[in-house]
């Protein structure tokens, strides 16, 4: 059976000695783990394709359960992502969490459109922090697997602007300081004014303008560290992608052997 879908390579392995096992977040059929035979070759038509992060239009076989790649035409490189190694670092992140949430046969095509997006934002949004992305990509993510935050006040007293707002992780509500104890046992993060109005936008705003809001400072980072911190007590899990993004960050004192 051929099929013609739209789609983008989550992770790439190679495989024998001019193959790749790609993990595909497709249009039509969520995600699906496909062999591109001969794509390593020199001169292969799928080779461009067939490289991480890229988006692409495939004709896909399926002979006895397994699909393989038969033409595939790149649309979207993604050069700003791939040319910077922090931005790489951080779409393979990007790749790893949307590989974790996409279910294979069932298409997502809102988690879909956020992973390129994100993606878009990386390769042609070089003004907005690499932090905003991130976090708006994290918020954004655990709206769509079910875990909306709960912001609209605190969860235990009702009141709509909290003082010293803390966001509780496992329960995944907006508190009081003073309300704290009565949320029960975990970890609660702070919040301040700033990055609730962004995480305010992040969830409930339209998701094609995802990106277009100001936040920097502490509200930024506030933003950030809560939603990394939610987005990894839900899913119950790290990622190797991120400790690597990080490990970026920290500069000269990076440990040896993580770059290359
Ligand atoms: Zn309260």
């Amino acid at each position: 059976m051929h099929t013609r879908t739209k789609a983008l390579v989550l992770r790439a392995v190679d495989y024998k000695e001019s193959d790749k096992i790609l993990t595909l977040f497709t249009q039509d059929m969520g995600k699906l783990t496909v062999s591109a035979r001969g794509c390593r070759k020199k001169g292969s038509p799928l080779a461009a394709a067939c490289q991480l992060l890229v988006w692409s239009e495939m004709v896909l076989y399926d002979y006895q359960g397994k699909w393989s790649v038969k033409e595939a035409a790149a649309e979207r490189l993604f050069r700003g992502v791939r040319d910077d190694l922090d931005r790489l670092a951080l779409g393979c992140y990007f790749a790893e969490v949307a590989e974790t949430l996409a279910v294979e046969g069932v298409p997502s095509p809102d988690l879909l459109a956020l992973t390129l997006n994100s993606l878009h934002a990386l390769d042609r949004l070089p003004d907005r922090p690499l932090a905003l992305v991130k976090a708006a990509f994290e918020w954004r993510c655990m709206c769509l697997a079910g875990y909306e935050p709960l912001i609209d006040g605190c969860a235990i007293c009702g009141e709509p602007h909290p003082q010293e707002p803390l966001f509780h992780l496992s329960e995944g509500v907006l508190c009081c300081a003073g309300c704290r104890p009565q949320v029960g046992e975990g970890i609660a993060m702070p919040l301040n004014g700033q990055a609730l109005a962004a995480l305010e936008h992040i969830a409930h705003g339209d998701p094609k303008r995802l990106f277009s809001f100001r936040l920097e400072g502490e509200g930024l980072r506030l933003l950030a560290d809560a939603g990394e911190a939610y987005l990894h007590t839900q899913l119950e899990r790290g990622f190797r992608t991120l400790d690597f993004y990080k490990s970026l960050q920290t500069g000269p004192e990076a440990p040896a052997g993580t770059s290359g």
